[in-house]
């Protein structure tokens, strides 16, 4: 892609997309969302549009590293990705679908997704068992007759509410080692054994559309034996799959939010008198949590863009480690980040009067969502003590 991109795409956030913020912050969600289908429609026309699919899907083919600059300029605003068809959790499930999706699977469900006339969401942690180690899960699907019949309760499916299609994860061996009993099945959303029982209340999210959290249920739902992604017991791979390059998107759009708190921070510093002669940005110890700031930030831009390149050599299992020290490393830093921002904003930081609230409240699931941060820690504390044990 052109360097112009990168421009153009800044602008058109830092513009177009503060008006559809405000409509978010007041919470008038019917309006946002009408004027977000303008702006998407829009986006797709001038090719702002699926940049890591290939351009059979209306996109660039763009790798991680080369797509990670663009999700940190997107996620400057909590629009940015969705305007461009990026938004998790469809980017995940389309990358999924794209690489290990029949042409059957592709045809059906992956080019409507790319062409943004549905959206999906992706059920896998349940309320009856931790999300930390999936490989507890309760739901299961059984094959009879040709036709798998899947029965389970999964909740926090984000964006259910209005998805087209539904990718649940279900035991399909529970005798099987543990990482090769469970499996993933595309389920249609208007399939008669699928239902969303609520929109949970989390904190920051709109409640609605692709903002939402389900908790869905899954009764006798039927679906054919093609419906399944990759082979039984495939499961726990592909999930590794889609959640290694997931954590990366994440992790930019969280770099681009911190950038712009602490580009906050300076500005209102730089005009907030705290004595008659002298404004915040004065102090010294204010001086030294902006500096901090910034090499919190400048550090886990390089690791993840390191990272980046590294699953783009195709390393995906080899990288898991890197995967997960960057997840807990990045979501640290943007709540310290924000945190200061809004430290620094005073009274106003905890106001909706700026943006600074909703990100603080939106992503203090960072922490928790895509695996939380102690068993991140885990992961990365076992790979480091490997080297050292007899
Ligand atoms: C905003 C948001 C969106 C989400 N979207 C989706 C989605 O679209 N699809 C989906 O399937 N899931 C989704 N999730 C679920 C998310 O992936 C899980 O919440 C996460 O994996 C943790 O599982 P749990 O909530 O069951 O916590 P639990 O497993 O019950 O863990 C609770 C806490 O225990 C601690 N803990 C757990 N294991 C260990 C350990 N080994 N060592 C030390 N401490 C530990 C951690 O502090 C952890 O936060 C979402 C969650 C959030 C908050």
């Amino acid at each position: 892609m052109k360097r112009d991109v990168y421009l153009i795409l800044r602008e058109f956030i830092q513009n177009e997309l503060r008006i559809c913020e405000d409509l978010l912050l007041s919470g008038d969600y019917a309006a946002l969302f009408k004027a977000l289908d303008k702006l998407r429609a829009e986006a797709r026309k001038s090719g702002l549009w699926n940049f890591t699919l290939p351009a059979e899907y209306e996109g660039h083919g763009l790798s991680y590293a080369e797509f990670a600059p663009l999700s940190e300029i997107l996620g400057w605003s909590p629009l940015g990705h969705y305007v461009c068809n990026v938004q998790a959790p469809d980017i995940g499930n389309m990358e999924l679908l794209l690489h290990h999706g029949t042409d059957e699977q592709q045809h059906r469900w992956l080019a409507p997704l790319a062409s943004g006339e549905i959206r999906s969401c992706f059920a896998m942690t349940e309320p009856e068992n931790a999300g930390s180690n999936p490989t507890l899960m309760g739901t299961k699907a059984e094959l009879k007759n040709g036709k798998w019949i899947i029965n389970g309760r999964k909740w926090f499916t984000t964006g259910a509410d209005g998805a087209g299609v539904v990718i649940v994860m279900a035991v399909t061996d529970p005798d099987a080692p543990k990482h090769c009993r469970a499996s993933m099945f595309i389920v249609s959303a208007d399939n008669p054994g699928f239902r969303i029982i609520r929109n949970i209340p989390v904190m920051g999210d709109a409640g609605s559309g692709w903002l939402s959290h389900g908790e869905v249920e899954f009764v006798n739902c039927t679906v054919d034996e093609s419906a399944i992604i990759g082979k039984p017991g495939d499961g726990f791979v592909l999930a590794q799959e889609r959640l290694g390059p997931g954590r990366i998107h994440h992790g930019m759009r969280w770099i681009g939010i911190a950038e712009r708190a602490l580009s906050m921070t300076c500005k209102r510093a730089l005009i907030r008198k705290i004595s008659p002669n002298t404004v915040l940005a004065d102090n010294d110890a204010f001086q030294s949590k902006v500096a901090e700031s910034r090499a919190d930030i400048e550090a886990v831009r390089a690791l993840m863009l390191s990272t980046a390149s590294f699953l783009d050599s195709g390393s995906m299992k080899s990288g898991r480690s890197r995967i997960s020290l960057i997840k807990f490393l990045a979501s640290d830093m943007l709540m310290k980040v924000l945190d200061f921002a809004i430290q620094t904003h005073g009274a106003l930081g905890v106001t909706d009067d700026t943006i600074l609230s909703f990100f603080y409240r939106h992503e203090r699931g960072a922490r928790i969502y895509d695996g939380p941060d102690e068993v991140h820690m885990m992961v990365v504390a076992r790979e480091e003590l490997k080297k050292y044990r007899s």
